[in-house]
């Protein structure tokens, strides 16, 4: 099937996509952060179902740390077919008076730069027109690009609104290179980075305003993920699928 990087794959999104891709035949890349230990356990469960996964830790938005997380990778497994690019942070809800311009940054250069800086590796590696064998990127966005998050974080909703668009521009880039750009927006997700926010019940909070009246799961966020890097989205790119329950 191939070799993909999940990125902040060690809990949450990125630990449920990582099972799925290695479910899917993928050998997987289990990028994280800090937290090794976390980051291991994925690695186990994937090889104690039989399948084959490493991890390598990189702060996404550190350059010399993407590089080296590429460069392992290939190393490892000789080629690059998939990039998901999950990690992702938010911090405490605030209004944006209060934000300090180095929680902007922060926030900014995990999940904008981060990503970016990622899939200019991946399409590096992957490009046909140097000799890649194409692929495919999934990049995860948020529903808050299109609520904004006023009141708890415009910076977070903001830089997904930035993914947004880099998705559909990059898609337009690489289309003749044999990859396929998409992104996923989910809605509300039990996981754990509401406790980044300062809220580790937001999703029980705020589900009654999503019409399927629940919040979702990391597992049905995945499936979607999966779904996007599959041949059977072989005509689809540029392409942004909420995965809200409606919201
Ligand atoms: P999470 O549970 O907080 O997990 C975040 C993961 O990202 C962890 O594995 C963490 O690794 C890693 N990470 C954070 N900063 C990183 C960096 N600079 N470099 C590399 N890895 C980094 O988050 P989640 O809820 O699964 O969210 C995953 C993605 O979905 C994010 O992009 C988020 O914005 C998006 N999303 C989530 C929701 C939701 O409701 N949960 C909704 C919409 C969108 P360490 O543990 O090692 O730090």
């Amino acid at each position: 099937m191939g070799v993909a990087i999940i990125t902040g794959a060690s809990r949450g999104i990125g630990a449920a996509t990582a099972i799925q891709a290695a479910q899917n035949g993928y050998s997987v890349v289990v990028n994280y952060r800090s937290n090794a230990q976390a980051a291991n356990e994925v690695v186990d469960q994937i090889i104690s179902s039989g399948g084959t996964a490493i991890p390598i830790a990189a702060d996404v938005g550190v350059e010399a740390d993407v590089l080296q997380l590429f460069e392992q990778t290939l190393s490892k497994f000789g080629r690059l077919d998939a990039l998901v690019n999950n990690a992702g942070i938010l911090e405490p809800h605030m209004t944006l008076e209060s934000m300090t311009v180095e929680r902007i940054t922060r926030v900014l250069n995990t999940n904008v730069i981060g990503t970016m800086l990622c899939a200019r590796e991946a399409v590096k590696c992957m490009s046909t027109k140097n000799s890649g064998f194409g692929g495919g990127i999934v990049n995860v966005s948020s529903i808050a690009a299109q609520l904004g998050s006023p009141r708890e974080y415009v910076d977070y909703a903001a830089s997904k609104g930035a993914i947004d668009t880099f998705t559909k521009g990059l898609a337009g880039e690489v289309a003749d290179c044999g990859i396929r750009v998409n992104a996923v927006r989910p809605g509300v997700i039990y996981t754990e980075i509401h406790a980044s926010g300062g809220e580790p019940e937001r999703v029980d909070r705020v589900k009654h305003n999503v019409p399927m009246q629940r919040g979702g799961t990391a597992e049905e966020v995945a499936s979607a993920i999966i779904w996007l890097l599959s041949d059977q989205a072989s005509y689809t790119t540029g392409a942004l699928i909420d995965v809200s329950g409606g919201r």
